[in-house]
């Protein structure tokens, strides 16, 4: 009997199955998009990545420029100065907490920590997209539970879990509806999910939202439970999205198993100096949080006056509604209002890639940008 032959090895390096199946994140864009050109001698404005437009603490700023000389140095690794910061002010124990480059980083251990090949990785269906990534990245297969209204549907959700779930990500405000689930909604969430299914809660834009009376960050549920981690960055209202640094509130195992899958120096030495300024700096962040609050209010309505649809939001952008492609020729459509604010240097998110075609999502920028952006599209909205 000849034995069959084993079939030969592909000659190039191959990744692994499913990779390749991965479509790549598309960013805020920086710059205008290809074939778009801005008037001459307009300022060029970016709204499309949800950053503050007033910049990180100026004592977050000087932490940092002072690191500049230990360059050469590894950082702390277990990140004791920032965890100190977070613990102190955010009245956490300092035990329970992690940090990752980014949150993103975070999401990503919580998948490779808590999964294997096969399992499936549940969110919402206009969720945020980095979950469908890593999800993907891991050989996971990720989920979707559809929304009503553009908010996560909490039953949708619980309808979804198999014995395969592992873990529910839910992005709390999302990104990029800007819905909430309140404290109410997120407590009936885990308490019909299977307790050895870990509830991701991603606060990136919490601190937007403190003031919501019937929302909360879900500190609550991590405190009183084993199964609920929360995520939150510093990337958003403590404007250090370049230096890269999340943190996590969880309970003590899954804590655990973060810090034995993460890089031994996954936070860098500026990193750290900075975001425990900005932590410490809360004049700072108070301030910041005034002025999207004003700003917030200000467009919801000078939008909703041009006729558009506005997606009420808590966090520090917006997520507005054109008039369909197969209305009026499409001459009002988002993608031509887009390519009529890059004109005016006004650079705003496309969510095409979320399943939403028709919207655009505007970060809130200074007051000036605000203005510009109501001014363009009074104007296109005209034409
Ligand atoms: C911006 C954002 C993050 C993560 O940002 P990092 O810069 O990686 O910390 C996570 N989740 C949501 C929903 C976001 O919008």
């Amino acid at each position: 009997m000849t034995q069959p032959k084993p079939s030969s090895p592909p000659n190039k390096p191959t990744p692994k199955q499913g990779v390749l199946d991965i479509a790549p994140y598309v960013g805020g864009q920086s710059k205008l998009l290809k074939g778009a050109k801005a008037n001459p001698g307009v300022r060029v404005v970016k709204l499309s990545s949800n950053e503050t437009p007033l910049g990180a603490s100026p004592l977050a700023i000087k932490a940092y420029a002072e690191t500049a000389s230990y360059l050469h140095r590894y950082p702390d690794g277990n990140t004791i100065a920032l965890r100190e910061a977070i613990a102190e002010v955010q009245n956490l124990p300092m035990a329970q907490l992690a940090c990752g480059a980014g949150s993103d980083e975070l999401i990503a251990f919580l998948i490779n920590g808590y999964t294997t090949p096969g399992d499936e990785i549940l969110y919402s269906q206009y969720g945020f997209i980095m979950y469908k990534i890593y999800a993907q990245a891991a050989g996971c297969t990720p989920v979707t539970a559809p929304e009503k209204n553009y908010k996560t549907d909490v039953d949708a959700i619980l309808a979804a879990v198999t014995p395969r779930t592992k873990i529910v990500f839910i992005a709390n405000p999302n990104n990029p509806t800007g819905s909430y689930l309140t404290a109410t909604e997120m407590k009936r969430l885990h308490a019909g999910l299977p307790t050895n299914v870990i509830l991701a809660i991603d606060g990136a834009y919490s601190e937007y939202a403190t003031e919501i009376v019937d929302y909360s960050d879900g500190r609550e549920l991590v405190a009183s439970s084993e199964n609920t981690i929360m995520l939150r960055t510093f990337s958003k209202i403590h404007g250090l999205s370049s230096l890269r640094v999340g943190w996590a509130y969880g309970p003590p195992d899954i804590i655990d198993v973060i810090n034995r899958i993460r890089g031994p120096f996954n936070i860098c030495g500026p990193g750290i100096a900075a975001a425990s300024a900005a932590m410490r700096d809360t004049a700072y962040a108070d301030k910041t949080r005034a002025f999207n609050t004003k700003w917030l209010a200000w467009l919801t309505t000078e939008l909703t006056k041009l006729g558009l649809h506005v997606y009420p939001s808590i966090t520090n952008f917006l997520m507005i509604e054109f008039p369909p492609k197969n209305y009026n020729g499409g001459k009002h459509s988002a993608a031509n209002a887009n390519l009529h604010l890059m004109e005016l240097g006004l650079i705003v998110r496309e969510v095409a890639a979320y399943g939403l075609p028709d919207c655009l999502r505007i970060s809130i920028g200074l007051e000036e940008d605000n203005k510009a952006v109501i001014a363009a599209l009074t104007d296109f909205l005209k034409s």
